[in-house]
């Protein structure tokens, strides 16, 4: 199978995927929500992090633990737990971030019925003086918790394979993100969707392996590639699994050259110093790269972050995509809207929950805004 067509069928099924990569290499997987999941430790542990991404049409099980009014990520995802539809997992980890994700934790532990459970209490502001020391602290308990729970010693040379492993896929991540950003014609409108969505289900290496292949596909066909007339648009916001949304956005006449989602770019954001003690360095990155709104570095940092984006990609529109009930990213839209304002980069805001609203509705949004533009 070429790459390409690997990570569509990888993101359009990713738990037949997981069971049968699971079936070859017998290693476990740890599920996750966030993108503050320490994923270098689940790995070097031996187990694979599997990104859960929530999305149902029938959340009904779920209704009887959650608030409607909690985001369709951590419905979906504890519905899917529920209805046992993640039997390849082996447990999960819960990042301390948003209230929806440690309230979620509590009652995935309860009532979710896997064996191995983590709470990963991060410090919430990461510029004040003991952020630092915490976050090592919390790290290598997180190590301790995960040698006790998988039955491993983890040394600090599997740590620092691992980290190298996830420094080469995050720069490959970010090549392909700049190939995508010079040349748009070089890969269809959803396939940074794909391919990101892939990045955090599959064996990592043999993700990198693939990763590599399309590349080297890409450096052999870039010559052949022509410009495109589609209107330059940076996707903003917390998790987008709705490739749909990239094609419906296409056809309007706008193409996602970029974006700002804690399930794309930032994902690629912040390298592991390779020489360092590997917890520290850990840590570092998560210190240094750039927050999502459930952690704190500046009253400015994001919409700075968005405004460098924005200039750096030649953005010409931005999209905000927000999940239905996701506060963190809804308090924060205001005045990153405000950012944008500011300068006169035309933007809108687009509310989506499981699935995102009927095509045509969409459509007709994403026609306004692009002729707008
Ligand atoms: S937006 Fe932040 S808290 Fe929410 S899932 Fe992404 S990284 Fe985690
Ligand atoms: S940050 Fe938003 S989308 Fe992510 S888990 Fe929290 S409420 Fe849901």
């Amino acid at each position: 199978m070429n790459p390409f067509d690997l990570f569509a069928s990888v993101s359009r099924s990713p738990y037949a995927h997981a069971r049968a990569e699971k079936k070859n290499d017998g290693k476990k997987r740890i599920g996750y929500f966030c993108s503050y999941a320490p994923e270098e430790l689940v790995h070097a542990a031996g187990a694979i992090p599997f990104r859960l991404f929530g999305a149902r049409r029938d959340i009904r099980a779920a209704d009887a633990h959650l608030q409607s009014y909690c985001c369709s990520l951590v419905r979906g995802g504890l519905e899917d737990a529920l209805q046992k539809e993640l039997d390849f997992l082996d447990g999960a980890v819960f990042p301390h971030t948003c209230d929806s994700i440690q309230r979620l934790s509590d009652i995935w532990r309860l009532n979710a019925g896997f064996p191995i459970h983590f709470d990963v209490v991060m410090p919430v502001k990461l510029n004040t003086s003991s952020a630092r020391q915490y976050m090592i602290d919390v790290l290598a308990k997180f190590r301790k918790d995960l040698e006790e729970s998988l039955q491993v010693s983890i040394s600090d040379d599997a740590i620092v394979e691992s980290i190298r492993l996830y420094n080469r896929i995050r720069d490959r991540l970010e090549k392909l993100y700049l190939i995508r950003s010079g040349n748009p014609e070089s890969l269809p409108p959803s396939a940074m969707n794909m391919v990101m969505k892939s990045a955090m289900i599959m064996d990592r290496a043999v993700f990198l392996e693939a990763l590599e292949q399309l590349l080297e596909t890409l450096s052999n066909t870039k010559a052949q590639s022509g410009g495109s007339k589609r209107k330059r648009i940076l996707i903003s916001g917390g998790i987008c699994n709705h490739p749909d949304i990239y094609d419906v956005l296409a056809e309007a006449g706008g193409d996602v050259v970029w974006d700002d989602l804690c399930t794309g770019y930032r994902y690629a954001g912040g390298r592991i110093d390779e020489s360092a003690d590997p917890i520290e360095a850990i840590a570092d990155r998560y210190l240094t790269r750039m927050a999502c709104p459930a952690k704190h570095l500046s009253n400015t940092a994001r919409g700075e972050h968005l405004l460098e984006a924005v200039r750096e990609q030649k953005i010409e529109g931005v999209v905000f995509l927000l999940l239905k009930f996701c506060d963190p990213h809804a308090f924060d839209y205001p005045y990153l809207k405000q950012f944008l304002d500011d300068k006169g980069i035309p933007n809108i805001l687009v509310e989506v929950e499981e699935q995102p609203a009927p095509e045509g509705q969409l459509r007709t949004r994403f026609e306004t805004f692009v002729d707008m533009l």
